[in-house]
């Protein structure tokens, strides 16, 4: 059988997606007969036919399947935003010490580009 996703309700409230604000929602995956996990996945799945990239948050790593929906909100509610603060360091450090040495940059990857712009708007608002 191909794997499933299957939308549920939460009765705990979902935080918005940290990474791009939107909202969040709980899906229940099965991957094979029998073998059923949760996961938080933010509804941001881009703009096709803008060449807007979905959320990365999106298609969440394995690390957020969980076994319970309890789980699952849980490790998008902290895990989400511990990843996001180091990835704000991250670009912190990129942007005081690399940015300034280079001057400037050439970046192929859309992708990471949009992330890295997303991650220092939100460090330049601390
Ligand atoms: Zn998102």
């Amino acid at each position: 059988m191909r794997e499933e996703f299957l939308k549920i309700k939460s009765r705990v409230n979902l935080k918005p997606c940290p990474y791009c604000g939107c909202e969040n929602e709980l899906w229940q995956h099965e991957q094979s007969v029998g073998y059923v996990r949760k996961v938080v996945m933010c509804s941001n799945n881009g703009d096709e036919d803008n060449f807007i990239e979905p959320c990365p948050m999106h298609m969440p790593p394995e690390g957020f399947y969980m076994a319970t929906k309890r789980e699952a909100v849980k490790i998008a509610n902290t895990r989400s935003n511990l990843e996001l603060e180091e990835l704000a360091d991250r670009a912190a450090v990129f942007y005081d010490d690399i940015i300034t040495q280079i001057g400037s940059l050439c970046i192929q990857d859309f992708q990471n580009l949009n992330e890295l712009g997303i991650l220092l708007t939100k460090h330049k608002k601390k």
